[in-house]
């Protein structure tokens, strides 16, 4: 489309990124921490370089460069600089320099006034590595960050959440003023690693992306009867694990019914001994859908397969629901846009939801229409040193999400006439 974009450069960029910032477990740019600082002092620089752009830190540290058009409605390109301890070369800034790249183009494009504004931002501690909390940046500025809750958070130091920013110069009691930020978006794109392997498995390089997903988060104590285990027979028994373990295949049915996914991630039991009946035994389950409905339906039918299976083990059953969020789904024109742009670049497209959060789903939960791209991941796995996609992958990504940028601009320019 255009002689000035260069997605070779965004590759160069991020092996110059993962010299200077990652050691031999991984990149180390975790947020708040002199690393990450050098990491935004490489960017400002890269930034720097191209003429005519704004930029600035808001008031919760997310870092926008905005490239002023015709018309001050603004397309918004975000990714994360920051990564997890030992993390890959790829999960955050890969998204950040395409967007970076995409600003030359059009800039050089337009000369220097496209026509709707472009903006670039590197949330801050999108990883949530050390405070436990991920989403930071962008849910201060979509305004669903709990400030009691993240006012508590500590390190493990003891380092308080609000000690930290002030370290970096932002007023904990003041993040949510950036929400202003987000005044004229009419579109946020953002392009991510896969962080699964559905594309790998495809042999596809690139999926658009169709929301993400709800999570019902539970545990479930099922409560029987503690008894010696050579004096209770068989028939006497109230086991509370005999109960809890019919969970385990119940729930490949239940996510293959609904079409979510389901993970009974630990298992604890009381008294816990080599001679008792297990008395109580604590299950947690997560369950992920894209569709708000079906999700509710997977955990109905959780609880009434709990049920059963303790009415029949003659034991009881009781459900504490650790944490819920609602499923986010992207917007379907920009959905469309974004599976045009990748069929266009490499002729076939994939539509997938992701499993985990980003900040394009705090976006959208702020009512900005969103977007994000896929490209395909190696191993299928991220948040790791191993983390990897093929370099023509990289480029296609860039080529194939600098369409998207151009199509959402002409996008937005046609609804603003409308209106
Ligand atoms: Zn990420």
């Amino acid at each position: 489309m255009s002689a000035s974009l260069e997605p070779k450069r965004t590759v160069a960029e991020l092996k110059e990124l993962r010299g200077l910032t990652a050691d031999d477990n991984g990149a180390q740019r975790v947020a708040f921490t002199k690393t990450w600082e050098a990491t935004r002092a490489w960017l400002r620089k890269k930034l720097g370089a191209i003429d005519g752009l704004e930029v600035h830190t808001d008031a919760a540290g997310n870092l926008w460069a905005t490239l002023r058009g015709e018309s001050e409605q603004a397309l918004l390109i975000g990714g994360h600089m920051d990564s997890v301890p030992n993390g890959g070369w790829l999960d955050g800034c890969l998204n950040v320099l395409a967007g970076v790249e995409i600003l030359r183009r059009l800039r050089a494009q337009y000369g220097g006034r496209p026509p709707v504004t472009v903006r670039v931002v590197d949330w801050a501690d999108e990883e949530g590595a050390r405070f436990g909390k991920s989403l930071f940046g962008s849910s201060a500025c979509s305004g669903t960050l709990d400030m009691d809750e993240a006012r508590g958070l500590k390190d493990r130091d003891g380092v308080g959440l609000p000690a930290a920013l002030k370290e970096i110069g932002v007023d904990f009691e003041r993040v949510k003023e950036c929400g202003k930020e987000l005044k004229n978006a009419a579109a946020y794109l953002e392009l991510h690693i896969e962080q699964g392997p559905v594309l790998l498995d495809l042999d596809l390089p690139l999926g658009a992306v169709l929301g993400t997903f709800g999570v019902e988060r539970h545990a479930i104590t099922f409560h029987g009867q503690a008894a010696h285990s050579g004096s209770t027979p068989m028939n006497r028994r109230k086991d509370a694990l005999l109960a809890a373990a019919k969970m385990s295949p119940e729930i490949y049915g239940i996510a293959a019914k609904h079409g979510g996914v389901c993970t009974i991630g630990s298992c604890t039991t009381k008294p816990g001994i080599v001679t008792s009946v297990v008395e109580d035994c604590r299950i947690t389950l997560d369950q992920r859908h894209l569709d708000a409905a079906a999700l509710a339906r997977m955990w109905q039918a959780a609880q009434e397969a709990g049920e059963r299976f303790a009415r029949e083990g003659g034991v009881t059953v009781a459900w504490e629901r650790l944490w819920h969020i609602a499923p986010m789904p992207f917007h379907p024109e920009l959905i469309a846009l974004c599976d045009a742009s990748i069929k266009e670049t490499c002729g076939v497209s994939h539509r997938l939801p992701s499993g985990p959060l980003h900040d394009a789903a705090e976006v959208a939960r702020a009512g900005v229409p969103t977007v994000m791209m896929f490209v395909q991941s190696l191993h299928g796995i991220s948040h790791n040193k191993i983390e990897d996609t093929r370099e023509e992958h990289l480029e296609l990504c860039v080529t194939a999400f600098d369409r998207l940028a151009e199509k959402t601009l002409q996008w937005i320019s046609a609804r603003s006439r409308a209106s």
